[in-house]
Order: C-alpha cells, then sequence, then structure tokens
C-alpha cells in the first residue's frame, strides 16, 4: 500500500462587504469539503453547514484507504442527503417570496486504487479544486456558471467572464429542483502536489496566476491558506473567501503488509 502523508490548511473570512459567512468547509482526512451557499435570510449559510454536515456524518475517517467507487459513491450519497435536508429546510421556511436557500460543493478525497495514491475530486457549482506541482497550477474542476458555458460556446472570453455581470450564476448546485448531477475528476497523488479547494471568493478575486504564486512561494498548508484568503481580501473582499490546502508530502512506497 503506497502511504501518503498529508498536510492540511483551511481559512475562512466573511470578507470585506457581506455581512454574513455563507461559506462552509470541512477538511478531515481522507475528505475535505468547500461549500458556498447562496440565498439571504439564512438561506445560504444554512445549506452550505447542511452539505458539510453531511459530509462529517460520512465519517470517510472511519474508512482505510477506501477507492475511487467506494469514494464515490460516498460523496455522492453525502451530496443526496444534503439536497433533501435543504429542501425539507426550505419547505420549513414556507414559501416567502425569493427565498432560496442553495450551496456549492467541490469536495476532494484521498482514494487508493490498486494501491495507487489518487485524488477523486466532485463539483457542483463554481467553487474549485486546483492541483499545484512542479511550480504549475491546473484547475481540476469545470465551473457549472453562465459564463463557463458562454466560453464553451466561444461567446465569451476568460476575460470576459471574469467581469461579467452574471459571472455569480451557477447553473448546478444543491437545493435546486431534481438530483444533485456532480462532476468527478480523478487524479494521480504525486510527492509535493498541493490540493486547492476554493470558494469563488478566492478565484473571482485574485487571478490564477496570483493563487500559484502563494501556492509556490507559501511552503506551510495552513499559512498558504490563510495566505490566499488574505490576498482575496486585499483584492476587494467583495465576496465570502474560503481557501482550503491539502500537501501530499511525501510517498512511502510499499508498506511491509
Ligand atoms: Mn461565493
Amino acid at each position: 500500500m503506497e502511504r501518503v502523508t498529508l498536510a492540511v490548511g483551511a481559512a475562512t473570512d466573511v470578507g470585506r462587504v457581506r455581512e454574513v459567512n455563507q461559506d462552509a468547509f470541512f477538511a478531515t482526512p481522507p475528505l475535505f469539503v468547500v461549500a458556498d451557499g447562496m440565498g439571504g435570510h439564512h438561506g445560504g449559510d444554512v445549506a452550505s453547514r447542511i452539505a458539510v454536515e453531511e459530509f462529517e456524518r460520512a465519517d470517510a475517517a472511519a474508512l482505510t484507504a477506501p477507492t475511487s467507487p467506494v469514494g464515490s459513491r460516498l460523496i455522492t450519497l453525502a451530496l443526496e442527503s444534503a439536497q433533501v435536508r435543504i429542501a425539507e429546510y426550505a419547505a420549513e421556511q414556507g414559501a416567502v417570496e425569493d427565498w432560496y436557500a442553495g450551496t456549492t460543493a467541490v469536495a476532494g478525497m484521498l482514494v487508493h486504487d490498486q494501491d495507487r495514491a489518487a485524488w477523486l475530486v466532485a463539483n457542483l457549482g463554481d467553487s474549485r479544486a486546483y492541483c499545484f506541482a512542479h511550480g504549475r497550477l491546473e484547475q481540476i474542476s469545470v465551473d457549472h456558471s453562465l459564463v463557463q458555458e458562454m466560453m464553451a460556446a466561444g461567446r465569451l472570453t476568460p476575460e470576459q467572464a471574469t467581469t461579467h455581470p452574471q459571472r455569480n450564476i451557477v447553473t448546478r448546485a444543491l437545493g435546486g429542483p431534481g438530483v444533485p448531477e456532480p462532476d468527478f475528476f480523478r487524479l494521480p497523488v504525486a510527492s509535493d502536489t498541493r490540493l486547492l479547494l476554493c470558494s469563488d471568493g478566492i478565484s473571482g478575486m485574485i487571478d490564477d496566476a496570483a493563487i500559484a504564486r502563494v501556492l509556490a512561494e507559501v511552503p506551510d498548508a495552513q499559512h498558504a491558506a490563510e495566505r490566499l484568503v488574505a490576498d482575496a481580501l486585499a483584492a476587494g473582499g467583495l465576496d465570502n473567501a474560503t481557501a482550503v490546502v491539502v500537501d501530499a508530502l511525501a510517498r512511502v512506497g510499499q508498506s511491509p503488509d
């Protein structure tokens, strides 16, 4: 069994404009989640907390070396449970006009397939997963957002997307109708790679080059997460900002068993 030592950092901040932090995170190996709630009057903050609670309840830490199929089943079930609970919560609130409770979710889970360590990543909405390795930042998840769809259709450049007035509109999330349909990604875990999960309060405030610079310059995972949040605030802090940084420090070949 290939063993990976992880170092974990996490930070969140309400930002400089919003009154409530509707972001939430969970970071207990082997599972990491960032959720960005949407909807005022305790719609968004409760929805993101419910999502995080369902991942916590899934208790992935109790599993020894889960495989990709086990991991994707666990993530799918956590999202489905969250979806049910958010709908129940919305029903309790009654049909107040324009009231909405929804949340994005991006999850990363360390899995082992044929004894090889890998990151299993899943997302709903525009919270992102990035991988940083050998000085290069790669976005793993693809946003479920209106501007992402417009870019894919060639109707918008990435530069235009960063300032588009509808850039906050997500096309998939928890809290909508139907069964949540996350996208899954799988990437091998190499030594000295960093996984970053973040809300759009990070990726919408500082660009990928600035994110890469922090991940290159700040070796400690907790300090890197705090720096990303601090830089997002310094860039204006227009949204809640959350970063979870997970470092795969070393791989120790085969264990005796
Ligand atoms: Mn946000």
